[in-house]
């Protein structure tokens, strides 16, 4: 019998592997030119890929899409150069905008000491922790093991994870698990993967 997409689904158009649509590319027409939907609620025709280097490549170097999304010229509003530059940046607003979130409801835990207080035993293991690429040694000696263990290393550092955060520099922070944790970390891989903004696929 064949496996039916379901509805948060769809089908990356580089690769032809399906995904949950919340980990996936909206891109649009929008009136002839193609352009990333990054929060993926514009109108317009759409097709989606996985947000990697290798298939957003495959989009850029198609010669041809499907009729029903676009015909004509293939022209992109951000130019293949700057398209990962530009792809990090919106993951980093993403991640501000997620971490606000977080603190208005009370499921980040920020700071050294909040942290390894909540979830040092290993016991409230149901959270995500994110750390600075700028933590001290001397800082990681005193998180937990627990913790250590499934701590996520961002691309920022503590001025500018503070920042997005208290105001005053932040180092590492927990965030319940949920869905604004699952949106944490697809930004915070994103941002990962693009940081440099010249990931090069092969030819
Ligand atoms: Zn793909």
């Amino acid at each position: 019998m064949k496996e039916k997409v379901s509805k948060t689904e769809r089908t990356c158009l580089s690769c032809g592997e399906t995904a949950q649509k919340s980990e996936l590319f909206r891109w649009i027409n929008a009136n002839g030119t193609i352009m990333l939907d990054w929060q993926g609620k514009l109108p317009g025709r759409g097709v989606y890929t996985h947000a990697t280097s290798e298939c957003i490549e495959h989009l850029y170097k198609r010669r041809s899409f499907p009729t029903r999304f676009f015909t004509g010229k293939k022209a992109f509003i951000t130019p293949f150069s700057d398209i990962f530059t530009h792809i990090y940046t919106l993951s980093l607003g993403s991640f501000r905008h997620f971490c606000s979130l977080g603190l208005k409801s009370h499921v980040l835990t920020v700071g050294q000491e909040g942290v390894a207080e909540k979830y040092g035993s290993g016991e409230g293991r149901a959270a995500i922790i994110f750390t600075t690429n700028d933590i001290s040694a001397k800082t990681v000696k005193k998180i937990p093991d627990t913790i250590k263990k499934i701590a996520t290393a961002l691309p920022l550092d503590k001025e500018e994870l503070g920042a997005s955060l208290t105001g005053r520099p932040v180092g590492i922070f927990a965030v319940e698990q949920g869905s604004l944790s699952d949106r944490l970390s697809f930004y915070a891989t994103i941002m990962t993967r693009f940081f440099s903004g010249d990931v090069h696929a092969d030819k």
